[in-house]
């Protein structure tokens, strides 16, 4: 493969790879903190991205302009990064509206067939349908009229999730699977993450409109390459020269003659490359969320999992038993039928752990129970995870409360 590609035009390549390389790059920015990357490359550079070279940047700051560029910058970050606004919802509108411009100059007169022109409208309004959705939906606030619901929605682990614990803002006990985001200042039922590209926090009640989201761009994605992509090899077929024949091209002379086509028409081949680039971003995003789904667990969770790993190899996690306990009912929950909420979820621990950093914090652990130091992550249980389809079932016909 690596033999074809030097066969391309020396111009050619160097595009190809910078525009490989700045791929890269914002992949490792955007996705080098999730847990399973941390302890690899892509997590050394996304430290050095937001870390070491800001570090190195603040430095240069402080003896030129005595650090008022990095205060400048660091009140941009903070508004763009902890206030609510519109400017990524905004971004994703012009990436999509500008493509879909250009496709109607490049693309439209192109449209090879009926079926097409009557899928393409359909096809590109659903994004813009379901962003509306994602963004303007309520994600599952947490207030002080609907909180007894929100407590009975998932039962409390004891590892993640134990009872007792407030939210300082909210002033009320924390349901299980509830984050406070500081962004949308109300606690969130089964927080996933807050997602600047609907403006909203993803939770128990909007996760279904945030897959419509990423499954609708995935569509507009996959069938704007398509499209664009036989529309230029067909320009390709249409250049060769009378006699040649295109079954008998190498692949470096069809990839050269495709780039070449590309460039001729720029705007087919704009959205082309938009298409492909952006593409495999957002399928990366929803594999991983389909991860979350077969994994039973959210973004949020997935952090938390990744501390209490690195915990136990320290030698800091402690776990019980302890069968009498049941916030609710004082009794093991029994119900098999009906929606599932914390009385009836299929499975159940009577595990708890703790992190205990200094001996004599052991003094606080319940002594009526024994414990035991943690070796692995498998000794303890994650009860949300109840298989793929009945997590996907409960994302689409979410418990009300
Ligand atoms: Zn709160
Ligand atoms: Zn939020």
């Amino acid at each position: 493969m690596w033999g074809d590609i030097t066969a391309l035009d020396p111009g050619l390549r160097d595009i190809l790879f910078a525009i490989l390389a700045l791929s890269f790059v914002v992949f490792v920015a955007l996705f080098g903190h999730v847990p399973a990357l941390r302890r690899t490359p892509i997590g050394w550079g996304y430290t050095f991205i937001w870390k070491t070279a800001p570090g190195w940047l603040t430095r240069v700051d402080m003896a030129v302009t005595g650090g008022l560029t990095v205060r400048s910058v660091k009140n941009l970050f903070n508004y763009l990064m902890y206030e609510k606004h519109p400017l990524i919802q905004l971004f994703y509108l012009g990436l999509v509206s500008g493509g879909l411009y250009l496709f109607y100059l490049g693309g439209w007169p192109r449209v090879w067939s009926p079926l097409h022109s009557f899928c393409i409208p359909i096809v590109a309004s659903l994004p813009y349908i379901s962003l509306y959705l994602a963004s303007y939906s309520d994600p599952g606030y947490i207030t002080a009229a609907n909180h007894q619901q929100a407590m009975k929605l998932y039962p409390f682990d004891y590892a993640n999730f134990k009872p007792g614990y407030h939210c300082s803002t909210c002033h009320f006990e924390k349901p299980a699977r509830s984050k406070h985001c500081p962004i949308c200042k109300h606690c969130i039922a089964k927080e996933d993450h807050h997602c600047v590209w609907i403006n909203n926090c993803v939770g128990h009640k909007n996760i279904k409109y945030f897959f419509a989201f990423l499954m609708s761009t995935n569509i507009l994605l996959t069938y704007g390459f398509y499209l664009t992509y036989f529309m230029i090899r067909q320009i390709v077929i249409e250049s060769l020269p009378a006699g040649s024949s295109f079954s008998d091209m190498s692949w470096g002379a069809y990839s050269n003659q495709f780039f070449l086509c590309l460039i001729l028409d720029v705007w087919l081949g704009i959205v082309c490359l938009l298409c492909l680039m952006t593409g495999l971003m957002s399928y990366g995003f929803t594999g991983y969320h389909l991860y979350l789904l077969w994994a039973g667990t959210t973004t949020n969770e997935t952090f938390k999992w990744a501390d209490w790993k690195e915990d136990i190899a320290a030698g800091e996690v402690w776990m019980a038993r302890d069968p009498s306990r049941n916030p609710y009912t004082g009794r093991w929950p029994t119900a098999t039928r009906g929606p599932l909420n914390a009385h009836n979820w299929p499975v159940q621990t009577d595990k708890i752990i703790y992190r205990i950093v200094n001996q004599d914090e052991m003094e606080y652990l319940d002594k009526h129970l024994v414990w035991n130091r943690v070796e692995s992550l498998e000794e303890v249980e994650n009860i949300y995870d109840i298989g793929f389809w009945r997590t996907l079932h409960g994302v689409i016909w979410d418990a009300k409360f």
